[in-house]
């Protein structure tokens, strides 16, 4: 059926209207559309963007599909869905993430940049099947484009086919479309430029470099990032650098601004700004597109300034050292040297640079070549500094000592690319310490190693000693008597004696043997090394034979013996200290034993609590001499024919509270060496002389018999206070006879002389004690004024052999022979007494008569004799 004409009118007339209605619509969409879209409230913006689109279209569904960036799938990023429509709530999947390729129709009219406007039926069968799903009935796509290209589309679903839009609805829509990819661009656009921004802030933020952005005026358009010293972006964006950075910093910024824009890339100026002790390094690159600005970009270099500052500084004064410091490769040819190193090689300054690229060793001695080769080596597998002293050559072709500390340098990856060596000339202190070392391991007097040497030594051969299972040998030597021969010839003899005895002890040893001297007359040889020792009494014997060999002293042959004492490591001792403790205490027991004497450890191991208890004993020396702990027994000396008591020997004895009687073999020399000995004396000859006159009184008529020490003798005013002393009691001195031991006569022989004839002047009888132990020379036995010889026990002991009969009887034809007596010591049993009375023997002492008694039981024998015992 036609329509009538003023329908038509009418119709166009309400098609005007209607159409009108659309532009408003449509344009109120526009701004409403693209404002909620702009609004950037994230997710809620978009939604509200859809349900203005739905109103202004009417559609049941209205989404937004974006492409992901390959452009093969539409993802539906925003619907909105008409909550009375008929279409299905769920959106199936291949609805949210559309993809081009399944759907041909629908992708290229979009491709192309036109608009989809059809109905179910009239779609293919893909689109058919694709929207059936939800039971839409007309779908309406519109594309969206940028610069020609689709990123997305807008799709519009309707729930009824008759749902047709008119051809201006469809342009209106079309525009609508345009405003809607225009925004999503802008939006796009401007999340690009935020990121870009946040990223470029998150850089400017790691370098810790200030970075701004200046108009061509030199005003601040933009901070990115501030620095500590310099205002913050609050307060300088939007201004001139003139009024809010440092003068400094604007002094040197503001003529490089229109530069780095002139010359269309980056220009640098630097500044400090002394007031922060800031140094800064600020960098210009010109914007070249868009509008002209610079970006500045401010770096601290403070730490750089000042390490170069420091640099210099350093260098400065490395080249004003002594030292010299000198960069090697680490083959050890020479880079680079400071002044120093011409001072050390004897050049002119000027002339350094021609050592350079020569080797270090072409300067030192060929000796101490493998020594520096040997640091080198080492230095290159540690990274420790080694030091080590070269001889160096200089220009003139002398040598100085040049201590050298040397470092590898080394790259971040640890390779060794040089060696730095730091040089100083040590030739004065090098002479030095030769000399000190010299001085402090040396006796200065007779060039033996000292104490301290030997103390190494010890030290080292006590250890191989240990590790090799071989054996220690130390010897304490001590010259018998050396005080004498100082007193007597002046300590230049006696030091002339020491380095004679010195020189000859080293004859003995081997070449690893070591002679030290431990201070004054005392030595110690260390014998390192040994398989067994067995050798040792033929070393010891031979160091006596050696120091015996006499020496001329002032025109005088004097003939030192040397008391020595061995000990064995590990066989007496447990370390080096113990070792030096042991010889030493059998040292001592070998000067006790008569001097002249080489004893080992092991036979004085029974006195080892003897040594023990020597100190504590010395202590109670004192107290018993002054408060008569001391007290004299006396033996007889009996004639040989007849058997009546010739004279009685005083011998003095000393039972101490705490360890009962002690040997006047240790007290004696105790006191000697105390200082003692003169009191001693004192009390003994008190009591003596006492008895001796209680004797006299009582008609006995024997000879006192006194010991006398060394030094007794040797003291001042000795024989006058003894004549005096016997004065007090009315006795003369032709009732005593004073025993010298034969040692004492030996050494110091003519100032003792002059002595023992002092004594026979004032009326004193002299007997020579222990004879035969001390190796008198006859001659010498001949000028002494003695008139008895006591025979040393040892010769008594050695009877019951032949040689040692044969030694007796030649004792005793020289004393006849000398016009001597002879008392004959230690004789124990009637045997001996009758063998020596048949030798012509003319008094005998020991045991077999009487050992020493009380003053009682000794004036018993010398009232009755001892007939009865011969
Ligand atoms: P000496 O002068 O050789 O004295 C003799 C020593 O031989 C004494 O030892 C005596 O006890 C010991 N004797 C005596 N008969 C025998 C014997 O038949 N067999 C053995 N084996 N020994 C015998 P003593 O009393 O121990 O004296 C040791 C040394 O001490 C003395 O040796 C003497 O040098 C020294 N002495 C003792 N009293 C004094 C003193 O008052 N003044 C000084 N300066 N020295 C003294
Ligand atoms: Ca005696
Ligand atoms: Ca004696």
């Amino acid at each position: 059926m036609a329509k009538p004409e003023w329908m038509a009118s009418d119709d166009s007339q309400f098609v005007a209207q209607r159409e009108l209605g659309l532009y408003h619509a449509y344009f109120d969409a526009f701004d409403s559309v693209v404002a909620r879209l702009l609004a950037r409230d994230g997710a809620s913006g978009v939604a509200d963007a859809m349900a203005a689109l739905a109103d202004v279209t009417r559609a049941s569904v209205v989404s937004l599909y974006l492409n992901v960036p390959d452009g093969s799938v539409a993802r539906m990023v925003a619907a909105w869905r008409d909550p009375a429509t008929r279409l299905a709530a769920v959106t199936p999947a291949p609805l949210k993430l559309f993809e081009y390729a399944n759907y041909p129709m629908l992708s290229d009219t979009l491709a192309v940049g036109m608009v989809l406007n059809k109905s179910l039926l009239e779609l293919p069968l893909a689109e058919q099947m694709l929207l059936a799903q939800i039971g839409a009935r007309r779908i309406l796509c519109i594309p969206l484009l940028n610069r020609g290209e689709l990123f997305g589309f807008l799709s519009f679903l309707d729930d009824d086919e008759r749902r047709e839009r008119s051809s201006t609805e469809l342009k209106l829509l079309s525009m609508l479309g345009n405003h809607v990819a225009q925004a999503l661009i802008r939006l796009h656009v401007e999340d690009d430029l935020l990121a870009n921004q946040q990223r470029l802030r998150a850089l400017v933020g790691a370098t810790e470099d200030m970075v701004f952005e200046l108009s061509p005026e030199g005003v601040v358009r933009q901070v990115w990032s501030g620095h500590p010293a310099l205002p913050s972006a609050e307060v300088i964006t939007g201004r001139p650098i003139a009024l809010v950075l440092p003068p400094e910093i604007v002094q040197v910024l503001a003529p490089a601004i229109p530069e780095a824009l002139a010359a269309k890339h980056s220009v640098t100026v630097q500044c400090a700004l002394p007031q922060r002790g800031v140094w800064l390094h600020l960098r210009l690159q010109p914007v070249t597109v868009g509008e002209p600005r610079v970006v500045v970009l401010v770096h601290d270099v403070t730490e750089l300034a000042q390490d170069a500052a420091r640099k210099k500084t350093m260098l400065d004064t490395l080249n004003l050292l002594e030292e010299a410091i000198v960069d090697m490769t680490p083959a050890g040819e020479l880079i680079e040297a400071t002044p120093a190193w011409a001072g050390l090689r004897g050049l002119e300054a000027r002339n350094l640079p021609q050592d350079m690229g020569k080797a270090l060793s072409t300067w030192v001695h060929p000796e101490d070549q493998p020594s520096m080769a040997d640091v080198l080596g080492r230095l290159l597998a540690s990274n420790e500094a080694s030091s080590l002293r070269v001889r160096l050559m200089q220009e003139k072709g002398e040598f100085l000592w040049v201590e050298a500390r040397l470092i590898a340098l080394r790259g971040p990856d640890g390779s060794c690319h040089g060696v730095r060596g730091v040089m100083r000339d040590v030739t004065v202190a090098h002479l030095n310490e030769q000399h000190i070392t010299q001085l402090a391991h040396y006796d200065n007097l007779t060039k033996l190693p000292n104490r301290l040497l030997l103390d190494q030594a010890l030290a080292h051969a006590v250890d191989r000693a240990r590790r090799d299972n071989t054996k220690v040998a130390l010897g304490f030597i001590d010259l018998d008597h050396f005080k004498q021969i100082n007193d007597a010839f002046g300590h230049k003899m006696g030091d002339e004696l020491l380095v004679n005895l010195a020189a000859r002890l080293k004859t003995v040893l081997r070449d690893n043997d070591l002679l030290a001297r431990w201070g004054g007359d005392e030595f110690v040889v260390l014998l390192p090394d040994l398989t067994d020792t067995a050798r040792l009494s033929d070393i010891a014997e031979r160091l006596r034979q050696a120091a015996r060999q006499g020496v001329v002293l002032d025109g005088m042959e004097a003939k030192p013996t040397i008391s020595v004492g061995f000990a064995v490591f590990p066989d007496n001792a447990e370390s080096g200290e113990e070792l030096l403790t042991a010889a030493d205490h059998t040292m001592y027991h070998a000067k006790n034993a008569g001097r002249n004497n080489a004893c080992f450890y092991s036979d004085i191991l029974h006195l080892k609590a003897l040594g023990r208890e020597h100190v504590a004993i010395q202590s109670r020396l004192s107290d018993a001499i002054r408060l008569g702990g001391l007290q004299v027994y006396y033996q007889p000396i009996v004639r040989a024919k007849g058997g009546d008591v010739y004279a009685i020997e005083a011998l003095a004895r000393w039972q101490d509270d705490k360890s009962g009687w002690i040997s006047p073999e240790l007290f004696i020399p105790m006191a000697e060496k105390v200082g003692l000995i003169q009191e001693l004396s004192e009390v003994v000859t008190h009591q003596a002389f006492c008895k001796l006159r209680e004797w006299r009184d009582a008609g006995l008529a024997q000879k006192l018999m006194l010991n006398v020490s060394r030094s007794q003798l040797f003291a001042p005013r000795f024989v006058s206070n003894l004549v005096d002393r016997l004065g007090e009691f009315k006795l003369r001195p032709s009732d005593v006879i004073i025993e010298i031991t034969e040692s004492v006569a030996l050494t110091d022989y003519s100032r003792q002389l002059k002595h023992l004839k002092l004594l026979g002047a004032a009326g004193f009888a002299l007997a020579i004690d222990d004879f035969g132990t001390g190796y008198s020379s006859l001659s010498q036995l001949h000028e002494m004024p003695a008139q008895l010889l006591k025979v040393d026990v040892s010769f008594t002991q050695r009877l019951h052999t032949d040689e040692g009969r044969r030694v007796m009887q030649a004792i005793v034809q020289l004393s006849h022979g000398l016009d001597l007596d002879i008392v004959v010591e230690g004789v124990e049993n009637l045997e001996t007494a009758r063998f020596l009375q048949g030798l012509g023997v003319q008094y005998l002492q020991g045991f077999h008569f009487s050992e020493p008694v009380p003053a009682g039981v000794a004036e018993l024998w010398m009232r009755l004799g001892l007939s009865g015992k011969i």
